[in-house]
């Protein structure tokens, strides 16, 4: 696209992303870092994001579906790509084709990888056990059967066991060390051929609770695009993404007018209102009018009344004029704005601002290193 025909502009900034993933790398000596890129690499782009990755030195990418995995496969011929949604009914032979390894969630799963091993061969996948989060996972009553019935494996080469934390972001909740617990107590009821095989525990925030949850494999994918994996300390992370909305026009208010639909924000004494082309098609939020903060320059300033579709109003009463007009950039995400801090604002997380970014804004990807 044109960015002269765009609203707004989104900056990936993929050296960032791949100084990211070297850091996540080095939070353990032992264990290798994968990538999750579901959801379109977090709404950043599956493309340009696993690229960049790839080049980084990352071998293994997590992704929520088949489709996912199909498409990631076209941009990268030699990844290790894993679905931790699962094995998908009717799917199998596209799994096959496309060299895409399922993490095994139930036995109706491993059963039905196992038999097509029979045609095919053998047959990677991974195990999931829920230790505590009720998602996806086998539970200790299939792990009994699976001991059971021993031969639903046959065929299969298990590379990784894994499970998933619920409060990683929370590091002193007790319910980390339970299922830490969980897991080192499920794995040794695992029929004794998965005794040996490796595990991989932990997210982006899990990889700060420390070494015994790190295991073999870590699994970040909000850290990588510059959300904070240890809340409420400092962001390690580099920022990646810059969301900027340009200003379509500069208003000179008098103190009788109202701003945005349901005229919920009057002005108390003359004020100075930019209009800015950004609004929730494109991903900004609706919960942010009155309430969200944005910039220009490092001057924070406000959004006044409530988000439109394709526009919101900020207050600039107190900039000089030649820091806000017609075509001066504001920046949204980014910039001066904390992603966090945003979201919070927004009442959500970072996950559900990068996923929810629109394709109306001109994509811009910078600094990618080869
Ligand atoms: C999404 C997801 C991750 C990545 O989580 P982040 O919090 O974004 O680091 C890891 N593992 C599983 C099973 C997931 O669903």
């Amino acid at each position: 696209m044109d960015p002269f025909l765009a609203g707004s502009y989104l900056t990936v900034d993929l050296g960032a992303l791949q100084e990211n993933y070297r850091f996540l790398s080095s939070q353990s000596e032992m264990a290798e870092c994968a990538a999750v890129v579901k959801a379109d690499a977090y709404g950043l782009g599956l493309k340009e994001v696993g690229l960049a990755l790839d080049a980084a030195g990352c071998r293994k990418f997590f992704v929520a579906l088949p489709s996912e995995a199909v498409r990631l496969r076209k941009y990268l011929p030699a990844a290790e790509i894993f679905v931790l949604g699962g094995l998908f009914d009717g799917a199998e032979n596209i799994y096959i084709d496309e060299r895409i390894t399922p993490v095994l969630n139930c036995l109706d799963e491993i059963n039905r990888w196992s038999k097509a091993t029979k045609e095919h061969g053998p047959l990677s996948a991974m195990i999931h056990l829920d230790t505590g989060i009720t998602r996806l996972g086998l539970l200790q009553s299939d792990i009994e059967e699976l001991n059971r019935n021993p031969h639903w494996l046959d065929g299969l080469e298990i590379r990784y066991i894994i499970s998933h934390l619920a409060c990683a972001d929370t590091p002193e909740h007790p319910h980390n060390d339970f299922q830490l617990s969980e897991l080192h107590r499920l794995r040794a009821l695992l029929p004794p051929a998965l005794h040996d095989v490796p595990v991989s525990f932990t997210n982006s925030c899990g990889i700060f609770l420390g070494p015994d949850f790190q295991f073999d494999l870590l699994r970040p994918g909000i850290a990588l695009y510059g959300g904070n994996p240890v809340p409420g300390q400092k962001n390690p992370m580099k920022q990646v993404i810059h969301l900027q909305g340009k200003v379509l026009q500069v208003h000179d208010v008098d103190s009788k007018n109202a701003v945005g639909y349901g005229a919920t924000w009057r002005c108390k004494e003359n004020a100075r209102v930019a209009t800015v082309s950004v609004g929730y098609a494109d991903g900004y939020f609706r919960a942010l009018g009155d309430v969200g903060e944005c910039a220009i320059e490092n001057n924070k300033v406000s959004v006044i009344g409530r988000v439109s579709m394709d526009m919101i109003s900020i207050d600039v009463t107190g900039l000089s004029e030649d820091k806000c007009q017609r075509g001066t950039l504001v920046s949204l995400i980014g910039g001066a704005i904390d992603l966090d801090e945003l979201a919070t604002q927004a009442g959500t997380i970072s996950y559900e601002l990068l996923t929810a970014l629109g394709h109306r804004s001109h994509r811009r990807y910078i600094n990618a290193v080869q």
